[in-house]
């Protein structure tokens, strides 16, 4: 057995599941006294430092040790409202439910990201090596966020007037999990197309980790991201929506949801990393509409493609283009360069307005 240091990509930025332009909106609300301090009081605390090393032990030759590695290995820890991180254990992987409902649905959550990754790609855990999954319940007071710091999920309680807290989304915590899997693949920067491919793929396998829980077709799924941690206060469904971007919310407080489906609406801004939380609604659209035009289950046929796109050489500064052009050649190598797969991928990317519909360019 040897031990490898693994380097993270080192995001200077916040990566939580709620945007810094929506908790900005937030904290200037007379409406929800409290979701504004709470908006106010996490924009402040924004992330603890950023794990940069994380270590992943490997064993070089043994399949039996790989073979056991295949099930999760998860741990849940109780920041008790501060901001210390791990906090204190208090439910490991052998371990009966509790008595707190947080602890249990991030424990549930891990293990559900675990096997759509085991079932859908072949993947062990994050790593592909069988790396443990931790996570941080009861984050800060009333933090209005949850996310992936490097190493372990971590999630706040909610200010309960427009955020409840954040374990009880299965795409949310599929989300975050999913900047796991992408650091530890083609590490895509946090900055621009690159950045909001990272997030694209990240709502990709949020929303996947929720529809094979839910054993849900690609038409019967909501294709929301986050549906479940909004409190009736507020006038939306989610924080995003993969099928129709730019619909999931318009409230009078939260304001209105950016996100663009098509390239002709792209939205050129140094805010947000350069956009990566609004420009991704086109690659999730691009998505949502290869899923939808297939029809089934979405991480079957149009998740593997992306999955072996992301996993097959893409470099760290892949454009939306790239990307398209890395889904194309990985549908024709599975499927065929003139099968269902191919053809569904190939009029998606060009319907978000990512590649040039070849009839018009034949003209
Ligand atoms: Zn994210």
């Amino acid at each position: 057995m040897r031990t490898v240091e693994h380097e993270g990509s080192p995001p200077a930025v916040h990566r939580g599941i709620v945007p810094g332009y929506v908790l900005a909106r937030l904290a200037r609300s007379t409406v929800f006294p409290r979701a504004a301090e709470a908006a106010r009081q996490t924009l402040i605390a924004g992330r603890p430092p950023f794990r940069a090393r994380i270590d992943l032990s490997i064993d070089a030759a043994g399949n039996l040790i790989a073979e056991l590695s295949d099930a999760p290995l998860r741990t849940v820890s109780d920041a008790q409202n501060t901001e210390q991180l791990p906090g204190a254990v208090v439910r490991a992987e052998d371990d009966a439910p509790v008595a707190d409902v947080a602890v249990n649905e991030a424990f549930d959550g891990l293990g559900a990201t675990f096997e759509l990754l085991l079932a859908a790609f072949a993947r062990n855990s994050l790593n592909d090596a069988g790396a443990p999954l931790e996570a941080t319940v009861h984050y800060g007071v009333d933090y209005d966020n949850a996310f992936w710091d490097g190493r372990r999920m971590v999630f706040g309680d909610g200010d309960g007037e427009v955020f409840r807290g954040f374990t009880g989304s299965l795409s949310v915590i599929g989300h975050e999990l999913g900047h796991g899997v992408v650091q530890h693949t083609a590490g895509l920067e946090y900055q621009g197309q690159p950045g909001a491919l990272n997030e694209s793929i990240a709502d990709v396998i949020g929303a996947l980790t929720e529809q094979y829980a839910r054993g849900e077709t690609a038409d019967a799924a909501s294709w929301l991201i986050g549906e479940d941690i909004l409190t009736d206060a507020v006038q939306g469904r989610a924080l995003r929506s993969m099928i129709e971007p730019g619909t999931a919310y318009d409230d009078d407080e939260l304001g209105r949801d950016p996100q663009p489906g098509h390239m002709r609406d792209f939205v050129v801004t140094a805010d947000d990393n350069g956009g990566v939380h609004i420009n991704s609604g086109i690659p999730n659209r691009a998505f949502a509409l290869t899923a939808r035009a297939l029809g089934g289950n979405a991480w079957k046929r149009a998740g593997l493609v992306w999955y072996r796109a992301l996993t097959g050489g893409l470099t760290a500064t892949a454009t939306f283009a790239d990307f398209a052009a890395a889904t194309i050649a990985a549908a024709a190598e599975q499927y065929g360069g003139n099968s269902e797969v191919a053809d569904a991928v190939r009029d998606a990317w060009t319907s978000v307005g990512v590649t040039e519909d070849e009839r018009n360019r034949a003209g």
